[in-house]
């Protein structure tokens, strides 16, 4: 039984990325958690992935992302988007998203306005 439980938690090491601030699987946060808010944002600095930018409650600032870069998560499976792949939608698995995210984007990506 020793055997089998260390190799139940090795399968652990296979769950998707971590999301700071999620109170589910699907990366919804204290803040927001509508059917629609499923998506994680990566920030620059700490290099960590989070529900939002209230989630990111740190000693910094949140970091924006290179618009070219993976800065976007589907917290529903995972599929990781640049600013420009991301829209209403999640590219791989289709789980809409909340088009209200894009209203602000200087939070998170690094856009001149
Ligand atoms: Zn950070
Ligand atoms: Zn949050
Ligand atoms: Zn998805």
């Amino acid at each position: 039984m020793t055997a089998l439980t260390s190799m139940m938690g090795m399968e652990v090491s296979l769950d998707p990325m971590e999301i700071v601030g999620a109170i589910d699987a699907d990366g919804r946060c204290a803040h927001w958690h509508s059917a629609l808010d499923v998506v994680a944002n990566k920030c620059a600095t700490c290099g960590k992935w989070f529900a939002c930018a209230w989630c990111h409650a740190a000693d910094h600032a949140f970091g924006q992302m290179p618009l070219d870069e993976p800065a976007v998560m589907c917290g529903v499976c995972g599929h990781q988007m640049t600013f420009h792949e991301y829209g209403t939608e999640c590219l791989s698995c289709g789980a809409p998203f909340n088009p209200g995210c894009k209203l602000h984007p200087e939070l998170y990506f690094q856009v001149s306005d």
